[in-house]
């Protein structure tokens, strides 16, 4: 099916959104959310990342986007292309934190923005005002403009990058992202019993809302070692499969805790281009093509 034609600044022309949600911090979301953007742009697809984990967006940082300033055309913002041939764009409050003093213009009245917007228009917003005014409420009128002012034009999959738990800010991006279907989440979980039991609140999360679940990835299972290629089972093992198997979702895979995963992420490399034969990448492509 070819996509709608885009509205200037909306995701008419988006065929596929992808929420990625986890029930607590530090499971690995942010890390799926990149590498399947990655792996889906080597599948061929045009993709995009939009990362409203407002209070701590990681992304630029693990695709060595930082500091890159969001420009503004005739349709919009226009996102920051990550590679040479603009095949990944991206959104992040992170752009907007690091470069406050950018001549970030937004569109629409003042009085409809969040209050982060207002303080950009007025110059004052510096990383901890920024910080504490994005973790408060006003985030949702900031994720409503992120949907409708970014000229994200022509995408097969917008993955977005959610924050921790389920929030206020869930329900705006919901809200937000509703009359773009296709529009599902994954669910990222580690294999420990707290982990998933966290994540079972996601689920419950996506059927309160009306979302369909794309799956539920299982990430940091095992440890594969570098020298023997053994795998030893660091934490638990299975409890993603066992969740989606009970909740009646697809479970998607289970991806390994790999030095070389961390590695890239930290230099801001392309993982699924540079370690082909690390021992995250099957799994990695595996989940691709599965969502
Ligand atoms: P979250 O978005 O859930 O807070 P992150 O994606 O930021 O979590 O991941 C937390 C840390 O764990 C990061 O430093 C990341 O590099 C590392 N990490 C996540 N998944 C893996 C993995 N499968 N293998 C190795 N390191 C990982």
């Amino acid at each position: 099916m070819e996509a709608a034609a885009a509205e200037p600044g909306n995701l008419a022309g988006v065929r596929h959104i992808i929420l990625v949600l986890s029930g607590k911090g530090g499971v690995g979301k942010s890390t799926i959310s990149t590498e399947l953007a990655l792996a889906l742009r080597h599948a061929g697809k045009k993709v995009g990342i939009l990362d409203v984990d407002l209070c701590g967006p990681s992304i630029p940082r693990m695709l060595r986007a930082q500091g890159r300033a969001v420009h503004q055309c005739d349709s919009g913002w226009v996102p920051v292309f990550v590679d040479q041939e603009q095949s990944i764009s991206l959104m992040s409050v992170g752009f907007l934190l690091e470069s406050p003093d950018e001549a970030v213009v937004w569109r629409g009245p003042k009085k409809n923005g969040s209050r982060l917007v207002q303080g950009l228009h007025a110059g004052r917003a510096d990383a901890a005002w920024a910080l504490q005014v994005t973790c408060a409420a006003e985030a949702g009128a900031l994720i409503k403009q992120f949907v409708s002012d970014v000229a994200w034009g022509q995408l097969d999959y917008l993955v977005v990058d959610t924050p921790p738990g389920t929030s206020d800010e869930h329900m705006a991006t919901v809200e937000a992202l509703r009359p773009y279907s296709p529009l599902g989440a994954l669910v990222v979980t580690t294999p420990q019993v707290v982990s998933v039991g966290d994540v079972r609140r996601e689920l419950t999360f996506c059927r309160k809302t009306g979302l369909q679940v794309v799956g539920v990835v299982e990430n940091m299972s095992g440890f594969v070692c570098p020298h023997c290629a053994e795998c030893t089972n660091v934490f638990s093992r299975g409890g993603g499969e066992e969740l989606a198997r009970l909740a009646g979702v697809p479970f998607l895979g289970s991806v390994p805790l790999d030095p070389e995963l961390t590695r890239s992420l930290e230099e801001g490399r392309d993982f699924i281009r540079d370690f082909p034969n690390s021992p995250a990448f099957p799994a990695l492509s595996s989940i691709a093509q599965k969502v």
